[in-house]
């Protein structure tokens, strides 16, 4: 009997396509939400005085200093030990769903939402469980309750619609949830909004976050996640060590020493661009979904053709196909005024097609 090597492969894996999106050089890139106003100074400073040492030595096990500067940006009591890091918060989310479910346990999750969600599910041997958004794009809090998951994943303000998620949906999730509840606040910075305090309290929350988003840093991959000390510790055997580099860790650390100023200005530029872009499509006749985060969702006919269009125009956006409740839609990063006429040019382009 002749077996080929992918017989080898486990089963449940071979239906897992690879993650690969469009992600073909473009004059103007809007398509994944990072920071399009540069890079934090001290943090490319950091870089450049990098010696050899750091290179051929391994990085700190679990990025101690790393976790007590994140603790102290963070606030709301947290210390060092309630802080766990990763290889961005992809790498810290997959490490919690293995934390905390059994393969076969199930993991309930807003639909739309982050779509590495079903994914690192699937490769953690758990059922997803989509729980349609309300007529008003806001989380199903009840629904959410409902499913008894292992796991209850919700974003906020959620990729891609935009939205953070009511504040008394959030508690009710936290209050009744059967097991672990993750709160994902890759934009967090943005709505000026956090689910940290909550989580400090207890009660099996943990809050994940990224320095890929309003930091600037995604080509680092540095993510992290804060809670009780009980369960970020689960995460952080489940993660293993030395998933910061060298590198990426003293930036990181170097940004959140010298650079939150810079940071915030930033993010306030983004909410004004972010209103302005929002304001702009609204006048070209389309509906965008209201957004807290540093990006735009905007329903469109075709989705793909759209954004093949403004593609052709030099302008990069994500396009969605069939959202539920939604349709095809188009998702757009806001950054500085020039990026931000070049993609109404090019929408209005596309749209005349
Ligand atoms: C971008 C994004 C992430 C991943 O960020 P990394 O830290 O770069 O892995 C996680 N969650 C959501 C909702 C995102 O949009």
């Amino acid at each position: 009997m002749t077996t080929s090597d992918l017989d080898l492969a486990r089963e449940s894996y071979r239906q897992i396509s690879l993650y690969a999106p469009d992600r073909e050089p473009c004059a103007i890139d809007l398509s994944d939400n990072t920071n399009l106003w540069g890079v934090p100074p001290s943090a490319l400073a950091a870089l450049r005085e990098v010696r050899g040492e750091a290179v051929t030595r391994y990085p700190p096990l679990y990025a101690d200093d790393l976790k007590r500067a994140l603790a102290s940006y963070i606030g709301c009591g947290a210390t060092a030990a309630n802080v766990v890091t990763g290889c961005g918060s992809d790498d810290v989310l997959d490490s919690a769903i293995r934390a905390f479910a059994e393969p076969g346990d199930s993991i309930a999750y807003p639909d739309p939402s982050f779509g590495m969600i079903p994914i690192f599910a699937r490769m953690n041997g758990l059922r997803p469980v989509p729980v349609p958004l309300t007529s008003s794009f806001d989380i199903d809090a009840e629904a959410m309750v409902a499913t008894r998951a292992r796991i209850i994943y919700i974003c906020s303000p959620n990729n891609p619609t935009g939205a953070a998620a009511p504040a008394a949906a959030i508690a009710h999730i936290i209050k009744n949830a059967w097991g672990v509840v993750l709160i994902d606040e890759a934009y967090a910075e943005f709505a000026r909004a956090s689910s940290v305090e909550l989580a400090m309290r207890g009660r099996g929350t943990i809050v994940v976050r990224t320095m890929s988003k309003a930091f600037g840093l995604a080509g680092l991959r540095v993510g992290y996640a804060v809670g009780p000390h009980e369960l970020v510790g689960e995460v952080e055997k489940s993660r293993g060590p030395y998933k910061v580099g060298a590198l990426a860790g003293r930036a990181a650390l170097a940004a959140l020493d010298n650079d939150l100023a810079w940071v915030r200005e930033r993010v306030d530029l983004a909410v004004d661009q972010c209103e302005e872009l929002a304001g702009a499509l609204r006048k070209m006749g389309f509906a965008p979904l209201p957004s807290a985060a540093n990006f735009v969702l905007v329903p469109v006919a075709s989705a793909a053709a759209m954004a093949r269009a403004m593609r052709a125009a030099g302008v990069a956006v994500r396009p969605f196909a069939d959202l539920p409740g939604i349709g095809d839609a188009l998702r757009i990063t806001v950054g500085p005024p020039v990026m931000m006429d070049a993609c109404l040019s090019a929408l209005t382009e596309a749209a005349s097609c």
